[in-house]
């Protein structure tokens, strides 16, 4: 766990870059960047809302998202992106790469000096201009796999059920 101080100057730096992007630091962005700061699971957009929704009673979800979607434009914001769920977000801090349980949606950070040096590709990468890279690796998290719960049974049944 994190220090207060630890977070109280992540959240400095956010809100610095935040400004130095040219986004006024309105009451809605400011409590994203805490709700953010708070909570260091990569939480959905809509995790995010029910936080704001808590510390700015009244605030509408539209509201939310959008405050979320400049901070990512401009950088302030990371979208952790991976295929077939909802997209996650975290504040831009140490280069990591992540953990992704596939049966509980966990996104855990990974801080893995070798990937952080891995060549570009030789080809000719279709025309990309690349800007960065995280890598992502999938598998099941230690609670998952300590339930017996796996991505190809059905979650309806227990395990409990089976044996004995
Ligand atoms: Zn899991
Ligand atoms: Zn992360």
């Amino acid at each position: 766990m994190e220090s207060r101080n630890a977070r109280a100057m992540v959240l400095a730096r956010a809100e610095a870059l935040c400004r130095r992007q040219g986004l006024p630091l309105t009451v809605q962005r400011r409590a994203v960047l805490e709700a953010l700061v708070a909570r260091r699971d990569h939480p959905t957009a809509d995790r995010l809302y029910e936080d704001v929704a808590r510390r700015l009673p009244g605030v509408s979800r539209a509201t939310v998202y959008r405050a979320l979607e400049a901070m990512v434009q401009a950088g302030v914001v990371r979208k952790v992106w991976y295929a077939g769920a909802a997209a996650r977000f975290e504040l831009p801090e140490r280069r990591h790469h992540h953990l992704i349980c596939v049966v509980c949606d966990k996104v855990v950070d990974l801080y893995e000096p070798a990937l952080d040096r891995l060549p570009g590709p030789r080809s000719r990468a279709a025309g990309f201009r690349l800007l960065d890279y995280s890598v992502q690796f999938m598998g099941i998290c230690p609670q998952c796999a300590r339930r017996g719960r796996n991505p190809v049974s059905q979650s309806s049944r227990r395990v409990s059920d089976e044996g004995k």
